[in-house]
């Protein structure tokens, strides 16, 4: 018989950042104290481990295929949030996770790619985000570390930050504003009719009236808790850390292509990265992943290959196989709500996500429209 272990108002299921900006938003703007329950650390996963890259356009995650309007609308929303949060942040938990403008070059090697930037230039200034096209010669005059065949590039300014430090940050503040973190792995729901009161930890329950489930690519197994198909597969990515000598050159642009990417972060380190790995929940980073990047990254900016390897990291994405996270109200189980399958941009959009949510818990509407987010769309198991 399991055995009572207490009791919160709202329970979050997951302390990535997904979970950690629920809980804030909850705490700071609608006084509504949280726990969030994380079974093994906060920002244990992707949270923790990801570029910390703020841009507000996917297409290069999706080798061209540009995302929803609405989608894009939302990731421009969380890079404005992120900017202007950012000084409560740091003031709320002591934390500096150094929210910076970086210079991005999306490089063009081949005519059809040069066709294809100038096409996402145009989309880029319609949607407002400042952004350029850069000649070659040009590119040279900027002491660009890319590769000289380049033809061409964009040129935009993104905003970008240090994940593992601001997880932290987030996950402080909220706990400056009553949240409380604790240390376990929920393993099932506990409902009275149509209504949640409360989740199980093994043997133990604690009682709510309202559960989060935010817990990244594994939402897929609450669903079967729930009788719901949560469509979020995990996508393995992994990033080479490369050991910059304090002190010597480094990059002064990011650069960006569908094959790889070159990023110079604030703190004085170099990632470069990525792959997309369909390879179920194995986080051990591989060689052949490493040889991969380094390949790509010897194409776009040779002059990297000199730097020595520092590490490796692997973590995965919450990747929602029909492309748009999945957010809100889960129908005909009152108290229940998903905040998951935020793919490649969950950095980007935690904030937006987190504030959204809290306001459709608490006042039963959000002032951005998330219908298209909306759970009502999982079909049952
Ligand atoms: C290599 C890489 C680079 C990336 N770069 C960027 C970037 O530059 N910009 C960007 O916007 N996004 C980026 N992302 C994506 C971003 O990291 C993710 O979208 C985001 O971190 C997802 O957050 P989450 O909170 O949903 O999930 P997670 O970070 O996975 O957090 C879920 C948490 O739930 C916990 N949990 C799981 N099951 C349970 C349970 N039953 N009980 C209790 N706890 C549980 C886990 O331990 C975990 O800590 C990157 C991802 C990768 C892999």
């Amino acid at each position: 018989m399991a055995s009572s272990k207490g009791s919160a108002d709202v329970i979050i299921v997951g302390g990535g950042v997904i979970g950690c900006a629920v809980a804030y938003f909850l705490a700071a703007e609608h006084g509504v104290e949280s726990v969030i329950i994380e079974r093994n650390g906060i920002a244990s996963g992707a949270s923790g481990g990801a570029a910390g890259e703020l841009a507000a356009t996917e297409l290069l995650e999706k080798g061209g295929h540009r995302s929803a309007p609405v989608f894009t609308r939302f990731l421009q929303e969380g890079v404005s949030l992120h900017a202007n949060l950012a000084p409560a942040l740091l003031e709320e938990s002591g934390v500096d996770y150094l929210l910076s403008d970086i210079p991005m070059l999306r490089p063009a090697f081949t005519d059809e790619e040069t066709t294809g930037l100038k096409d996402e230039l145009a989309h880029l200034q319609q949607s407002g985000i400042e952004a350029s096209w850069v000649e070659p010669e040009n590119i040279q005059a900027m002491h660009s570390w890319l590769a000289e065949d380049a033809i061409g590039a964009i040129l935009s300014t993104e905003l970008q930050l240090e994940s593992y430090p601001f997880a932290l940050a987030l996950a402080q503040a909220a706990e400056q504003h009553g949240v409380t973190i604790r240390t376990g792995e929920v393993t099932g729901l506990e409902r009275s009719g149509g209504r949640i009161t409360g989740v199980r930890l093994g043997d133990e329950t604690l009682s709510a009236e309202t559960v989060v489930i935010a817990n990244g690519p594994w939402s897929q197994f609450a669903g079967e808790w729930i009788g719901l198909d949560i469509p979020v597969i995990p996508l393995r990515g992994q990033i080479v850390h490369l050991d910059l000598p304090r002190g010597a050159p480094r990059p002064r642009q990011a650069i960006f292509h569908p094959t790889g990417y070159v990023l110079p972060k604030a703190g004085g380190s170099l990632y470069v990265g990525t792959t997309i790995e369909d390879v179920g929940f194995d986080t051990e980073p591989t060689t052949e992943a490493r040889d991969s990047i380094m390949e790509a990254v010897a194409r776009i900016a040779p002059q990297v290959m000199d730097i020595p390897i520092k590490q490796m990291s692997a973590c995965l994405r919450p990747y929602s196989t029909d492309d748009m996270p999945i957010i809100g109200a889960v129908p005909g189980i009152d108290g229940l709500f998903i905040a998951t399958g935020h793919g490649f941009k969950g950095i980007t959009l935690c904030l937006v996500t987190g504030k959204n949510l809290a306001e459709l818990m608490i006042q039963g509407a959000s002032s951005f429209p998330m219908d298209e987010f909306s759970p009502a769309r999982l079909s049952p198991r």
